[in-house]
């Protein structure tokens, strides 16, 4: 019921997005946030698509598409990301390209304005495929990246909600999690909780039957400084291959990293001969939820194949096809 499994139409370019999942009532959100979502993920989901329309490479669809969300303030990645325990940001983000296996990934940056921008950058600089912290922030500022004062990925509503993940103490809180909990006690709003929800990421299919994947983060609220989600982490949040599928997901990032959710999808359909549908039911369905792990992932297969799956209450999504209307959903 979660899964949305679209018939293979040859190799029209595709791509899909998430703003994050989690515990998303029709009730925790108004109709006006609910149309502000949709909007958002439209804008986001046509700029992907206009890459895709000229020849463009999935890379590019991805990039363009993670960093539109990153700019926009309703999800937690980039503008609008969660605070860690101690009042900062630590932002995590991941680019794979499926044609070459190619990756690149940057942990723990605080300045980077976009740092899927940065991930692409280490990708093409081509020597590591994982940066942290200064460095990262060293290699994205000689790429000609912006870089901007930590504040500028504040807002109060996310600081409302390390507010309460502190007042409750329960340790390092998902997003979307936090989020409902608050939400169920501040109806209506503009800081309304239940709308600030959404680690992001995008995969797509391009004409040359090309695929990648992005996905950007600031992780959890109220983590641990220091600690990196799977966001950034090549095969748990984020995997590629040409082979098989492009995979960008989004939850408690512990269990992913446990189960390397984005690897196993591809790797169920490379070695046990599962389609899409099959191999992220499994994950999502089967090895999160025996660990505990919520949350869901979007994943095209080579033949343009979508999967939209998460085992929480929603999660912000939507895909567009060349040539066609994009579509966009929240809830089951
Ligand atoms: N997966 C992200 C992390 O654990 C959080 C999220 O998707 O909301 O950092």
């Amino acid at each position: 019921m979660n899964t949305m499994h679209f018939p293979s139409v040859g190799a029209t370019p595709v791509i899909a997005i998430h703003g994050g999942a989690g515990t998303l009532l029709r009730s925790h959100i108004s109709p006006e946030q609910e149309q502000a979502y949709h909007a958002a993920l439209q804008s986001v989901l046509r700029a992907g698509q206009e890459v895709l329309a000229r020849g463009g490479a999935a890379l590019e669809a991805v990039c363009v598409a993670v960093q539109a969300l990153e700019d926009c303030p309703l999800f937690n990645a980039g503008h609008g990301a969660v605070f860690t325990a101690d009042g900062t940001h630590e932002l995590d983000a991941a680019v794979m390209d499926g044609a070459r296996l190619a990756a690149g990934a940057v942990a723990g940056v605080t300045r980077i304005r976009n740092p899927v921008l940065a991930a692409r950058a280490v990708l093409q600089h081509g020597q590591h495929v994982l940066m942290a912290g200064e460095g990262a922030e060293q290699l994205a500022l000689a790429a000609g990246l912006a870089q901007v004062a930590p504040s500028y990925f504040s807002t109060e509503a996310r600081r409302a909600q390390l507010r309460d993940a502190q007042a409750r103490a329960a340790g390092a809180v998902l997003d979307h999690d936090g989020a409902a909990a608050l939400a169920g006690r501040q109806q209506g709003g503009p800081l309304h909780e239940g709308s600030k929800m959404g680690t992001v990421g995008a995969v797509a299919l391009d004409a040359h039957g090309h695929l990648a994947a992005a996905t950007s983060t600031g992780g959890m609220t109220n983590k641990r400084p220091g600690r990196v989600g799977d966001s950034p982490l090549i095969g748990a949040g984020t995997y590629a291959d040409d082979r098989t599928a492009a995979v960008s997901c989004t939850g408690h990032g512990e269990s992913f990293i446990r189960v390397a959710a984005a690897y196993d999808v591809c790797a169920r359909m490379a070695y046990g001969g599962q389609a899409l549908q099959q191999a992220c039911d499994a994950v999502v369905h089967g090895a999160l939820p025996a660990l505990g792990g919520t949350g869901g992932l979007i994943a095209v297969d080579r033949r343009g194949n979508v999967c939209l799956p998460f085992n929480t209450e929603g999660m912000y999504r939507g895909l567009a096809r060349a040539g066609q209307l994009p579509e966009t959903f929240i809830y089951r």
